[in-house]
Formats: C-alpha cells, sequence, structure tokens
C-alpha cells in the first residue's frame, strides 16, 4: 500500500525517527513547506540558506507502508513522530501508529493543525498547532473556520491525552495581540497546557517579516500573563545534536529551485 510518506529522519543519540507525510486539509498562507519541504534539522547539507528566498518543489518519491517498515527497522527506535504537512490526511494513520509502536515499543507523537482527529489510541502525544483563536484571522490565514479545530483541541484535553499547543508568531498579522487571546483561550481550558510559540519564517507569497528575538520575549511575557508555562524559540537556536535523512538518501538539491 502506498502511503503519503515522502521523507524520514532519524536523531542516533535520542532514537527518535520522523515521519514526513504530504498533503493538508488546510491552506495556510505562510505554510513553511512552500519553501521547504525536508526537515529543517537537515540544516545546510540541502543548500538551505534563509538569505536566499526559494521555493520547493512538492516531492515526488512516495514509500510504501512496508517500507516505512523496513526502513524504521534499520535503527535502534525510541520515539516516532507524525509530521511533515498533515500526518492525520493519512487514512490508515491510526494502524500505522499502532504497528509503529507495537513493533518497535516507540512513544508516538503527532504534529497536527486539528482539523480532523485520526484513531489516537497509539498516540501518546499530541503537538496542536493552533494557528488563530479569532475566527477573521484563522480563516484569512488558512481558509477555513477554527470552530471544529477548537472543539477538536477541547476534545483532545477532555480525552486526557498529553497535549502541547504550539502557534507561529507573525509580526503584523498574528501579533502580539492575537497571541495573548491564544494564551487566554487556553487558559480557559488549562492554566497547566504547555504552550509553545514558533517565530514565523517567511515563506509563500506574503510580506511578512520574521520575528526578532526582542518580539518573541514580548510574546512570551504576554503568554505568561495568563498561563504558567510558556516557551518561545527564536529561530536561532543550535541543534544540539545530529539528525540524519534516512529517506531520500541522500536528500538532494535537485529538490529546491529558485522562487
Ligand atoms: S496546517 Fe501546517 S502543513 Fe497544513 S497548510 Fe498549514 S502550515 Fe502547512
Amino acid at each position: 500500500m502506498l502511503t503519503n510518506i515522502y521523507h524520514i529522519t532519524y536523531a542516533p543519540s535520542t532514537k527518535a525517527a520522523s515521519l514526513f507525510f504530504w498533503g493538508c486539509n488546510l491552506n495556510c498562507k505562510g505554510c513553511y513547506c512552500q519553501r521547504r519541504v525536508f526537515s529543517s534539522m537537515l540544516g545546510d547539507c540541502v543548500g538551505y540558506n534563509l538569505q536566499q528566498p526559494k521555493m520547493a518543489i512538492p516531492p515526488t518519491q512516495f514509500l510504501t507502508y512496508d517500507q516505512v517498515m523496513e526502513i524504521l527497522s534499520r535503527v535502534e527506535l525510541e520515539e516516532v513522530t507524525f509530521e511533515g504537512q498533515e500526518a492525520s490526511t493519512f487514512p490508515f494513520y491510526g494502524h500505522l501508529s499502532e504497528e509503529i509502536s507495537k513493533r518497535f515499543a516507540s512513544r508516538n507523537l503527532l504534529l497536527t493543525n486539528g482539523y480532523e482527529l485520526p484513531d489516537l489510541r497509539s498516540t501518546h502525544k499530541i503537538g496542536f498547532g493552533l494557528k488563530a483563536v479569532s475566527d477573521e484571522i484563522h480563516r484569512d490565514y488558512t481558509g477555513v473556520s477554527n470552530a471544529r479545530i477548537i472543539e477538536n483541541l477541547r476534545k483532545l484535553y477532555r480525552s486526557g491525552k498529553d497535549l502541547v499547543i504550539e502557534s507561529v508568531f507573525i509580526p503584523g498579522y498574528i501579533d502580539l495581540e492575537e497571541t495573548e487571546r491564544i494564551a487566554e483561550f487556553i487558559s480557559g481550558i488549562d492554566k497547566n497546557l504547555l504552550y509553545i510559540i514558533l517565530p514565523y519564517f517567511q515563506a509563500g507569497n506574503n510580506l511578512w517579516k520574521r520575528p526578532t528575538p526582542d518580539q518573541m520575549e514580548q510574546a512570551t511575557n504576554i503568554a505568561k500573563r495568563h498561563l504558567n508555562r510558556v516557551l518561545a524559540f527564536t529561530g536561532e537556536e543550535q541543534l544540539k545534536y545530529e539528525v540524519v535523512s534516512l529517506f531520500p538518501d541522500p536528500v538532494i538539491n535537485e529538490y529546491l529551485e529558485d522562487g
């Protein structure tokens, strides 16, 4: 059976693999996959340069279910992350996560936009990407209302799943005001939920700029008015461990073209 998995990475020191799925049910204006489809943790080995605007070519090679299991069996595994674009768009997500968990005794993490909730019985942790709580901004940014996403978030919380909520800070768009609204909204569910604020990286046809470290600090301080656990990245953090591509091997520059 063919999957929509086009990329697999592995970090030997943490025994963690990531499966990258292609395809999404939202259409975010700032989607990073417009600019890069392979893991940003692979650094410069794919010729990627933040200073040079490039548009990524969508992947053309996809793995079968058996190939995914075979590639994972080559390494020692403790954790598997399901990410990329949207892993929940794979119709057999529940089956695949169960097989992986059984065969490798892995802890499974799903990064999702929350629009569709797949079978999560073998998913141990969820990173929930909430784009905006103001429906007007959400519709403008993603093309859809956030009503079912918010309902799914509440449902997940009630289910007792280990949950982390993330949003992307975009100066002048999903800015301090909206970040505070997101934090306030999360605190209405549980003040102790971990909220991670990620910096926007320029992608797609828009004029938004990447936030400065100062802006990220301001966003953190505003979110901390409402929540006990807030973490923000500036995008300048150095990766402390090696990440390699298990598929394709090697990831090559021909997947990138000038935008
Ligand atoms: S939900 Fe994520 S993968 Fe999907 S379009 Fe938005 S940013 Fe891209």
